[in-house]
């Protein structure tokens, strides 16, 4: 079910622009997320801090102390950019021109040829900060 040759996924932007605003490192995750809103005005709340590790890898939160992080759509989106011109990869597909099309339980994850680069892998050009 599940392949070693899967297409590369991007980052969460969102727990990207958490770690920035929590001013935390790497190893900062979250733990849960609410979708807030659906316009410019909302953004994704975020819970997470710094998790145990048990022995088999996993996230073990208890007695971790969580910290609220409000993110923003802008900020979700200055971190797609970031990533687009450190990269030069498509945000959505991570270069592999494949985007993620939902689960299933016998096929495992299905992909379709990414839409937002064409299929190109290249980042698009439908934003930018440079842009005045
Ligand atoms: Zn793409």
């Amino acid at each position: 079910m599940f392949t070693a040759d899967e297409p590369e996924r991007p980052p969460s932007f969102q727990l990207l622009a958490a770690r920035k605003n929590a001013n935390a490192g790497d190893d900062w995750q979250w733990a849960r997320m609410e979708w807030i809103g659906n316009d410019e005005a909302g953004g994704c709340l975020i819970e997470g801090g710094v998790p145990n590790i048990d022995h088999k890898g996993r996230a073990r939160w208890t007695g971790v102390a969580l910290e609220k992080v409000f993110v923003t759509a802008a900020q979700e989106r200055m971190q797609r950019e970031l990533y687009r011109q450190q990269t030069g990869k498509c945000d959505h597909c991570a270069g592999s021109a494949q985007q993620h099309a939902g689960w299933s339980h016998d096929a495992g994850n299905k992909y379709a040829p990414c839409k937002p680069c064409g299929a190109t892998g290249k980042p698009g050009h439908e934003l930018s900060i440079n842009k005045a």
